[in-house]
């Protein structure tokens, strides 16, 4: 069954600075037309860094739209003509201060598809070296480096609520076995 939903127009209900709220009218499949608002994101990198086999560099933050304080890996929107790996190589050095030996992709996600555009991809940092932070001059964020265990049971108990840094930790919850079995290399210092 054809399911693709093709474009008629767009109403850009807001451009902000860093993503833009649209409403588009749609074709559907079955002939009649609808409208499908979203919000269009220039897609995103975050990083899980690794500063040995047992310890995590987390960010702490305040985050407006929930109100809260939160747990997250380093993460950043990518800049106009910047690839996924050249904008996370950025966020690490800005939001903590590390710079990494070896970056490796982990996987991409989506975060919300039913009502976003954006994609997120996920890297992991090894060989880190601390370097001077430089974070954008409206980001507040201190490092907290987190034991890995520690971090899965943060899941566990509702401290660590961001998608991304839950992705990313249980992603490496899961692979780790294989990781430390066949590539030791990426622990050294
Ligand atoms: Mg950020």
């Amino acid at each position: 069954m054809e399911m693709k939903e093709n474009f008629i127009k767009r109403i850009i209900e807001h451009k902000g600075k860093a993503v833009n709220f649209y409403c588009d009218e749609v074709l559907l499949p079955n002939g009649r037309n609808s409208t499908r608002e979203y919000l269009d994101h220039p897609g995103a990198s975050c990083v899980l860094p690794f500063l040995d086999e047992n310890r995590i560099v987390l960010v702490k933050q305040y985050r407006y739209p929930i109100g809260k304080e939160t747990f997250e890996i380093p993460a950043g929107k990518i800049d106009k003509g910047e690839t996924p790996i050249e904008c996370i190589k950025r966020e690490l050095k800005e939001e903590t201060g590390y710079s990494a030996g070896k970056i490796d992709k982990v996987l991409s996600f989506s975060p919300t598809p039913a009502f976003s555009n954006e994609i997120l991809h996920i890297f992991a940092a090894f060989d880190l070296k601390q370097e001077t932070k430089n974070p954008d001059e409206d980001e507040f964020l201190s490092n907290e480096i987190a034991d890995f265990k520690t971090a899965i049971q943060m899941i566990y108990e509702g401290q660590i609520i961001d998608a991304k840094t839950i992705i990313a930790l249980l992603y490496f919850n899961t692979a780790e076995k294989n990781i430390s079995k066949n590539d030791q290399s990426r622990w050294r210092a």
